[in-house]
């Protein structure tokens, strides 16, 4: 078969018809990409693509033998396990065991630096710096032979190399541009560039061993009549545009991935948030229907504290305190105030003639038609039992006898609820400055006390001059 009947065909489809041809088994570098790898137990990369076409037209079936690094597949070489080296450089030390075809593919090495280092050409002025190679690689061998003064460091394969070079434990690394530049953007070492050439050139030749004399020429035959657009597709297959999509590729699925993540998480936090919130708004209704009920009830209090029960009317506390204020305002602005007593007339009688119940419904009564009747700035309180007392602010005696008959005439024309017509009788003084509220209460009481011994039914209002002598009958309207 010619290259031509084989190749002329630009479809690069072609299926070579398996185990037609000899075996030949081979050994590929696993970990050097793009040039050529093992990965999930295939051959891929340049070399993979080459062995394809040159299989063909060499008319030999290769077969893998698989390795985990380099230095494994050089030792399978060496034992003759592995009869072919898929693409290498030509060395001294190889040349010891294997055979080289013509090269196929040439490939500039490149020195690797961190970006705080200067451009460099060549190892010439490395001076003391550590260089890093791949143990094993045609380069650490060329530099040990021509540079020896250089302080080499070896490592397993390349991204070791940079890994350090990278963390800077080492100052530079030589490696060829096509894998180290693929490993630099595969890895994201954005601290390391290419910092210049170093010899030699990568001219990559297949190799057999020394055994394999007869296959050699049929490799370089089938080399040599590789078409100029097998190179070229190879080329283009593998370069660094394809490495790099990979690269955005896998950054695309990382920050998809911590996108997700993200959102995720905040879908999550949201979730948690509103439940809180539900269970806040809830907590808070409570609190506000807590607040509403503790304040209707602090109303309530506040109203009880001041209030008379039974009748709703001011207790003697509220009154006390008001007329305390009031006993103030008259002395500071030189103005009457008034004190009126009023006291239920043969009350007992009626509750033991009625009943208890039917007492209460008459004070009751009793306090609304009191309440009723005073004016608005008055304050009327139930004193205990059937007294009550009016406050009356800037009032002078006559006004406030003149309020006790109009309470007076109120009162007695009332229909109380199952007794009929009651009568009060009225104490009235006004206040004597200075003397104390219990003085001015005492000499109000005195005063009702002297209706009463009138005959009931009747207003007394104590004297300015004596509280005693000088009381007055006010006859009723
Ligand atoms: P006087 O004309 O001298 O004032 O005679 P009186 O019967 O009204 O006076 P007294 O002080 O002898 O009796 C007052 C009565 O008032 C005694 C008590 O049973 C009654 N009383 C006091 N508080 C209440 C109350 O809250 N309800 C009822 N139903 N009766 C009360
Ligand atoms: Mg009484
Ligand atoms: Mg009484």
């Amino acid at each position: 078969m010619s290259t031509t009947e084989v190749l002329a065909d630009d479809d690069l489809t072609f299926d070579p018809v398996k185990n037609a041809f000899p075996v030949v088994t081979y050994c590929v570098d696993p970990d050097w990409m793009p040039y050529e790898a093992i990965r999930n137990n295939q051959h891929v990369g340049m070399s993979s693509d080459y062995m394809t076409y040159i299989g063909v037209l060499a008319e030999v079936d290769f077969q893998l033998i698989k390795t985990k690094t380099w230095s494994q597949s050089l030792e399978k070489l060496k034992s003759g396990e592995c009869q072919v080296a898929s693409m290498l450089n030509r060395s001294p030390e190889r040349e010891r065991y294997l055979r080289f075809t013509q090269p196929f593919f040439v490939g500039p090495n490149v020195l690797v630096s961190n970006n705080a280092q200067p451009f460099f050409q060549g190892y010439e002025n490395i001076g003391e710096q550590v260089l890093g190679a791949v143990a094993k690689y045609r380069q650490a061998e060329y530099v040990s032979n021509y540079y020896p003064h250089i302080n080499l460091k070896l490592v397993e394969n390349e991204l070791a190399g940079l890994r350090l070079l990278a963390e800077g434990d080492i100052d530079l690394f030589v490696g060829s541009l096509l894998s180290v530049n693929s490993l630099i953007q595969k890895n994201g070492f954005s601290n390391l560039r290419v910092a210049g050439l170093a010899e030699p050139q990568d001219l990559l030749s297949m190799a057999v061993t020394n055994d394999d004399i007869a296959l050699l020429d049929k490799l370089n035959i089938a080399i040599s009549e590789l078409p100029e657009w097998v190179h070229a597709d190879i080329y283009k297959q593998w370069n660094n545009v394809r490495v790099i999509e990979e690269m955005n590729l896998r950054y695309f699925w990382i920050a998809s991935g911590i996108f997700l993540c993200v959102v995720l998480v905040g879908i999550w936090r949201q979730m948690i948030v509103s439940r809180y919130n539900q269970k806040l708004m809830v907590k808070n209704n409570q609190l506000e229907a807590l607040q509403q009920e503790l304040m209707e009830n602090n109303r309530r209090l506040e109203f009880m504290s001041v209030r008379d029960p039974l009748t709703n009317m001011y207790n003697r506390h509220l009154l006390q305190d008001r007329a305390e204020q009031e006993k103030q305002v008259s002395q500071r602005k030189n103005l009457t105030v008034c004190l009126l007593i009023i006291d239920i007339d043969f009350f007992k009688a009626v509750n033991d003639r009625f009943g208890h119940s039917t007492g209460d419904t008459v004070l009751v009564e009793l306090a609304k038609q009191i309440c009723c009747t005073i004016r608005e700035m008055d304050v009327a309180a139930r004193w205990g039992g059937e007294e009550f007392v009016i406050l009356c602010p800037k009032t002078t005696l006559c006004e406030a006898i003149y309020l006790a008959k109009r309470l007076k005439k109120q009162i007695s024309q009332h229909d109380f609820t199952g007794v009929g017509q009651m009568t009060c009788s009225y104490g009235v003084a006004e206040y004597l400055a200075p003397e104390s509220f219990v003085d001015w209460f005492n000499r109000t009481d005195k005063a009702l006390y002297t209706a009463k011994n009138a005959g009931r039914d009747c207003i007394h209002a104590a004297g300015l001059d004596s509280v005693t002598k000088d009381a007055s009958q006010v006859n009723n309207d």
